[in-house]
Order: C-alpha cells, then structure tokens, then sequence
C-alpha cells in the first residue's frame, strides 16, 4: 500500500497557486464538512507507532509529503532510519534537497521536484529565484549519486504555455529530469474561477497544446525508438494498450492513503482534517484493510469514468468549483484520451515493428502522480 506521510502544513514558498489562494480562500465556507483546525504542524504520534503499522504490511510505500517535508528533516530521517519500506519517495519544493545528506536522498527511489517550466514562468508562480535554486540542487543530487526517477511536477494556469514548456523542459541539457508530470490548478479552490479565463486558456492553449504535445510524443517513438516519460501520456496510454480500466488513477482512497501529523489516516493529502474522512488511525488499523472511499456525482455517472477514474477525489468531494465549472476540466480530459486513443494504431506498430516496447510505458502507479492532469 501507498502512503503519504504528511510531515508539515508549513511551506516556506508563497505560490500563486497554492498560498496566494488559500488565503483568497480564508473565508469561504466548506459545506457541511467539519473541518479539524487543530492537526499539529508536526508529527505528534510516536514515530514507534507509524513502524509498527507498516510491519503490518508486506510491501509499504513511504511518500514524504508537505508543506515542504524537508522542513522537517529530522522527522524524515528518523523515519527513513526506523522503517524498513518497500520504497520510500518524497515531493518537495527543492529548494532544501541540498540539507539532506546523500546517504538520504540516494535511498528514495523517486523525487518529485516543483518546476513549472522554464526560469521565467517557475519564478512568477512560485518566487524570484526558486527556479535556480532548485536547479542547483538538483544538480548536486544527481552529483552525489542520486539514480532515481527525478521528476518535475508542474502546475498550471493560465500563465503557462503548456506545450512551449514541457518541450523547454524536455530540450534543455542544463537539468537531469528523467520524467515530467503535469497538473491543473482546477477545482481546488471556492474563489478562483470567476476570475480566471479559464475556459479561453483551456481552448486557446492547453487543449491544443496537449494535442501538439501527444503528436510530438508519439513522433519521437518514431524517429528515435524512445517513450518519453510524460506522465499523463504514458499512465493513459499504458492503460489503453491493456485496455485496462481504471479506479482514481493518484489511487486515493483505495490503493493510496495519507496520515496526518496526528496520525489519522485520510484518503488523500488534499483532505488533511476532513473529520468526516478520517478512516482510522496508524495506532489500531491494518494498513491492508482500510476503507475504501470512491467517487461521486458527476463522476459516479459520467460515461468515461472507467477510462479516466474520477481524476481527482478532493475536488470530487468538495466540488469547490460548479458542476458547469468543472465540466470545463471534465472536457480536457476528454480531450486528452482522444488525441490518444487516436495515435493508438500508431503506437502499436511501433510495438508490432519493435521499435518500442509495452514494457516501456510501465511505471510506478500510484506513486503520488495523479496522471489524470
Ligand atoms: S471526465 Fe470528469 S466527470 Fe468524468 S470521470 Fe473524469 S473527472 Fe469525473
Ligand atoms: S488528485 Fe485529488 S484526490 Fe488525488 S491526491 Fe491529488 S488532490 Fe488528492
């Protein structure tokens, strides 16, 4: 089982996306949800209690998680060091990997490192500056030893040309990502949409901006004989190519769950102090058998659920934006299974030619990407 491990609300950056909104968001109400004010900024529960749960399973998966989990690094390591996981993975603001020691960082199998896009548009999201430091830092890491998966997770809105950076992400020698992911700022907020264009961005440049991204995608397999590693692309086309239908792809709620810094377990890490979520604790539950926790309208009857899994449970739950809202997010998806349902014929000649393989689609699922963007 998948767990994020929610070591800290506290980030040291103030993003547009994420603190500039929470604090629009400060009064909106949230439903009928009671919220928990009081979960503590650090871990509280006895890290003896977190190892003696994951003993309970055979195969467990570590996913530090923020706020900015380095924040807490002593926290961390004392996990790292207790824990006997299966893998450990962390998502950070990278801005502190140069804190953590390699006989640290060359033990996690995956990072996922925020970096919107170039420095330009990384630094007018999250901060002057933050794009070269993180750089740095994830240039000494892969220095220091570090062979795992480097990921680079942006967010989206409408400042970002979608194809004109994950190709600048892609073609620039100067980083040693080995994947990128990417994620919409859509339905995660009461305030924001009315003032956004985000239905003219969505028109104008990320639809057909992934369409671009997935033709270019799918040349690259021709020309070169290599499956890039874009997250969306290869989650779903790694599905269709099994036909394979799909329960909430970040696997929220049944293949991955979180616990707060008290110790209850939610479904996801979006939920931290949803009372009406807390589906235990680490003190008495079996990591194994835990809640499942799926889905509702409209996904519950939207005729693609099984292809795309609900994209994302929080925004499902919370439904902070309108259902005519969402359905804006709901059309992108649909726009991105087309353009590669389309290319499908394409890419299994290449698999027939051997050119590619199956086996180069394969990735680790539910590994904190949420492949659905
Ligand atoms: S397309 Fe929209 S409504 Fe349909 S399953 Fe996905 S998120 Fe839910
Ligand atoms: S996609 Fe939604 S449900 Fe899944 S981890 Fe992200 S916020 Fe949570």
């Amino acid at each position: 089982m998948f767990f994020h491990v929610l070591l800290t609300p506290n980030c040291d950056l103030k993003c547009r996306y994420c603190y500039e909104k929470s604090c629009e968001d400060m009064n909106a109400d949230f439903g009928d949800f009671e919220v928990d004010y009081s979960v503590p900024n650090e871990i509280s529960y006895d890290i003896g209690l977190l190892k003696k749960f994951c003993e309970k399973d055979p195969e467990p998966v570590l996913i530090f998680y923020g706020g900015e989990p380095i924040l807490c690094i002593d926290k961390m390591k004392q996990i790292m060091d207790s824990i006997e996981a299966k893998i450990f993975v962390i998502q950070t603001n990278g801005l502190h990997l140069n804190r953590l020691e390699p006989e640290y960082v060359n033990r996690l199998s995956t990072i996922f490192v925020s970096l919107d896009g170039d420095e330009e548009l990384t630094d007018f999201y999250r901060g002057k500056g933050v794009y070269r430091k993180v750089i740095e830092n994830i240039k000494l890491i892969r220095k220091n030893g570090f062979e795992g998966e480097l990921i680079a997770r942006m967010t989206l809105m409408e400042e970002t040309d979608i194809y004109k950076n994950v190709m600048w992400l892609l073609n620039n020698p100067d980083h040693p990502f080995s994947s990128i992911h990417w994620q919409l700022d859509a339905g995660f907020w009461k305030n924001d949409f009315s003032k956004r264009p985000f239905a003219e961005w969505v028109k104008e440049n990320y639809d057909p901006g992934i369409r671009r991204l997935v033709e270019f995608w799918v040349q690259f397999m021709e020309t070169k004989g290599r499956v890039l590693r874009l997250y969306p692309l290869l989650g779903v086309m790694q599905s269709l190519l099994h036909k394979e239908d799909s329960l909430l792809r970040c696997g929220s709620g049944w293949s991955n769950y979180s616990i707060q810094t008290d110790g209850h377990i939610i479904p996801c890490p979006a939920m931290n102090g949803m009372k009406d979520y807390y589906l235990g604790h680490i003190r008495d539950s079996h990591p194994l058998h835990l809640e499942r926790v799926y889905v509702e309208q409209p996904c519950s009857r939207c005729e693609i659920l099984r292809e795309c899994g609900g994209r994302c449970l929080y925004a499902n739950i919370t439904k902070r934006w309108s259902n005519e809202a969402y359905s804006l997010v709901c059309k992108t998806v649909k726009n991105l299974f087309e353009s590669l349902t389309f290319n499908l014929p394409r890419i299994k000649r290449l698999i027939d030619d051997e050119k590619i393989r199956v086996s180069d689609f394969e990735h680790m699922k539910y590994n904190s990407c949420e492949i659905i963007p």
